[in-house]
């Protein structure tokens, strides 16, 4: 995370994507941490409708976790505040976030904070998800994390989902989705279809 001396300047934008099982979450984590580690004082964001693991905390698959606030809308950042981090940003939109992330953390940065958004940047049909496209598109700093291939073990840029369920927002872990490569990734089998 980029530190520069506080005042009125805009702050920065560092959005972290990739499939699931890239390691996003454990980079934000680590991001986040560091920065607390720093002194400066944090947010650190999670969608309320992301319902696994502790409530409170954003937890990676390494084991890494901070305490976080779940929100379905922005909250309201007391000074001095100088740097938010949001987890599994893909999920605040729709019903699930009242207001327009875009809009809410381009006030942010104009008030001089610096954000870092995580998210998926496609679903399991590998179409973008149009919020971390459009953060993408504004981000200082663009990470795209690859996973492995849960088939061969190359770098995988897709998820996959193992079984249709008939709902794309759906939040699972790897009961449900795979990270693959372009070689291996399907659509997901119909099997689960009319259970
Ligand atoms: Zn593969």
């Amino acid at each position: 995370m980029p530190t520069e001396p506080a005042g009125a300047t805009r702050g920065r934008l560092t959005v972290i994507t990739g499939p699931m099982f890239a390691g996003k979450s454990a980079r934000l984590i680590a991001e986040a941490r560091k920065a607390g580690h720093e002194g400066m004082a944090i947010a650190v964001l999670k969608p309320a409708f992301d319902d696994r693991g502790a409530r409170g905390l954003v937890s990676s698959r390494d084991g890494s976790s901070i305490g976080c606030e779940s929100v379905g809308a922005w909250p309201d950042l007391a000074w001095p505040t100088r740097l938010v981090f949001i987890d599994e940003a893909q999920f605040l939109t729709g019903a699930n976030y009242r207001g327009d992330l875009i809009a809410d953390i381009e006030r942010a940065l104009d008030a001089g904070l610096d954000v870092m958004v995580s998210g998926l940047d496609t679903d399991y049909h590998r179409t973008p998800f149009a919020v971390m496209a459009e953060l993408a598109a504004r981000a200082d700093a663009h990470l795209h994390l690859a996973a492995r291939c849960h088939r061969c073990g190359q770098p995988a840029r897709w998820t996959a989902k193992r079984a249709e369920t008939g709902r794309l927002l759906e939040v699972g872990d790897d009961e449900l989705y795979e990270a693959r490569c372009d070689m291996h990734w399907t659509e997901p089998s119909a099997a689960c279809h009319g259970q």
